[in-house]
């Protein structure tokens, strides 16, 4: 006789597993193993056809389907999709204006769309692949040709990812790099003229780095700039923080929306929590190893320049290390200075 707990068991784990893939959970726990699904978006006004495709990708993918152009767009920037499969002719806004604004979009613009078009649909497929499509699907699907194509797109998507990640990152420290850096405080900077909100440039330079290396080696060097972009990245915790290794020993911080005050103090206990790192120093240097930080802050406009307050926050630091190092200096929105010490 069959044991009715057993079978029940069975469909409860098998819901379980059902309802997690179906929700929009990534990650599907079986037997202890996390295995995260990608996310795809359909964006198609028929639910037939929709559905048909979902049925396809299911087993795989983790899907969302969405019937209007409105919803796909305001899904697509809500969350993070690994590809949007979009229909071409859809009442209202079609495929192809949906397409456009996905491009104009920085959250966005890298997701590869394809589209779905009819075999009759030659110059929309066209059209499509102009306005920046990876690729097109025609309808009636062909389930193991519709699997290849989205397979294949997902995987250079990735690749793509990862390539990018890899050119953006310091490969030392796994912080941002100084070409992530400039792209980043352009971007902010623009929009801290737009929102009229503060921005803080803020340089930090290991005190007497060259005594360091010349007494421990270059590999101990290393393992301190490691540690100090550690450090100071677990405390800048906010999604408009940012830091970013400048070069050699020296990094280069971003704060939106604060004002000299407050990037002043939250500048101090970053020094202080890399004092507290307690990494001894070459003795007759100092005891620990320990930063200067020069930072200002300005509420900018759009006439100011970017160069002009990071040459400031460089002035900043120069007057912080002149001054004994293992401190802080900050020019205000007044251009006055703060000193710590
Ligand atoms: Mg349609």
């Amino acid at each position: 006789m069959v044991d009715i707990s057993v079978i029940f068991e069975i469909i409860i784990i098998r819901d379980f597993v059902f309802s997690r893939v179906s929700h929009g959970n990534m990650k599907v726990l079986i037997k202890g193993m996390v295995i995260v699904m990608e996310k795809i978006l359909i964006v198609d006004d028929s639910l037939l056809q929709a559905t048909r495709l979902k049925d396809i990708l299911d087993d795989e993918y983790d899907i969302t389907i969405a019937q209007t152009a409105e919803d796909g767009l305001r899904r697509a920037s809500a969350e993070k999709y690994s590809l949007i499969l979009l229909d071409v002719v859809m009442p209202g806004m079609d495929g192809f204006t949906l397409l456009k604004k996905l491009q104009e979009e920085i959250i966005t613009q890298s997701i590869p769309v394809i589209l779905i078009t009819s075999l009759s649909d030659v110059q929309n497929e066209y059209q499509g692949l102009i306005l920046g499509a990876v690729d097109y699907i025609v309808k009636p699907f062909n389930p193991l040709i519709v699997k290849a194509r989205v397979n294949t797109h997902i995987k250079l998507y990735n690749y793509r990812k990862q390539v990018e990640h890899q050119s953006n990152t310091d490969q030392l420290t796994g912080i941002a790099n100084r070409r992530q850096y400039e792209n980043y405080s352009s971007v902010r900077w623009s929009e801290a003229v737009r929102l009229e909100t503060p921005f803080s440039i803020c340089m930090l330079d290991i005190d007497h780095f060259k005594a360091y290396n010349d007494t421990f080696g270059h590999p101990a060097g290393d393992k301190v700039i490691a540690a100090i972009a550690g450090t100071v990245s677990d405390a800048l915790q906010r999604s408009t923080d940012f830091v970013a290794r400048y070069g050699g020993e020296e990094f280069v911080v971003c704060l939106l929306g604060d004002s000299s005050g407050k990037a002043f103090e939250y500048m101090k206990k970053i020094r202080k929590s890399i004092e507290g790192l307690c990494i001894p120093h070459e003795p007759s240097v100092s005891e620990w190893v320990s930063v200067s930080i020069g930072g200002v802050t300005v509420i900018p406009k759009a006439k100011y320049s970017y160069d002009f307050y990071l040459k400031t926050a460089d002035t900043m630091l120069y007057d912080a290390k002149k001054n004994g190092r293992n401190q802080v200096v900050w020019a205000d929105e007044k251009m006055r200075q703060l000193w710590e010490k």
